[in-house]
């Protein structure tokens, strides 16, 4: 089992229902984000294109973050989702500065948080709020592992790329292009 996430960039409309959605399921706290929307333009004038992004964390398979912990309260879940153990967090921040995505945050209880791909409604076979809310559907999420998900069909039709492939992250968002 390996979860991933596709997310098809030139569906995104940038609505930001997605924000709202894992703010609401996951309690984030006013002032922070587990995802966010970014605009980007690429190209030079007068061939210019605009890229919408939904973005969260990349769910690496060569996380630095999980290297980085000295505690090992950043992990490897099942299905090689990234999650932190609150409990055994001590807030020291290592793993923040270590995340080229920029993905996590100080959560005011002290311990650091960031997308968990919402494991908590996976495990009741649901899938993550933010890619249920989404109004244009551009969000899909299931097993790289099965050749007839979903997923692993997109990747299979479609140009897709990952974000900083040169860090070594293995990241496990794919945006189709
Ligand atoms: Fe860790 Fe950042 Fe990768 Fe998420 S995106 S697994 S927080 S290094
Ligand atoms: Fe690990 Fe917490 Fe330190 Fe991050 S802040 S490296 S999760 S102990
Ligand atoms: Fe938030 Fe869940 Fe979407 Fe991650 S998968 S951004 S935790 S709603």
């Amino acid at each position: 089992m390996r979860y991933a996430m596709v997310i098809d960039t030139k569906k995104c409309v940038g609505c930001s229902d997605c924000v709202v959605a894992c703010q609401t399921e996951n309690k984030v706290p006013i002032g922070y984000a587990r995802d966010w929307v970014v605009e980007v333009t690429d190209g030079t004038y007068p061939h210019l294109q605009m890229e919408i992004r939904s973005e969260r964390c990349n769910q690496c398979g060569n996380a630095p973050c999980v290297r980085c912990c000295p505690t090992g309260s950043s992990h490897y879940s099942a299905g090689g989702i990234v999650l932190v153990r609150p409990r055994r967090c001590i807030g020291c921040g290592a793993c923040i500065t270590s995340c080229p995505y920029d993905a996590r945050f100080p959560h005011p209880r002290g311990y650091v948080d960031k997308c968990t791909f919402c494991d908590h409604r996976i495990k009741e076979g649901n899938r993550p709020a933010c890619v249920e809310v989404c109004p244009t559907k551009c969000m899909y999420f299931g097993n790289l592992d099965d050749p007839a998900s979903e997923v692993s069909k997109l990747l299979r039709q479609r140009r897709y790329k990952t974000l900083i492939p040169e860090a070594g992250t293995k990241p496990h968002l794919y945006f189709l292009t």
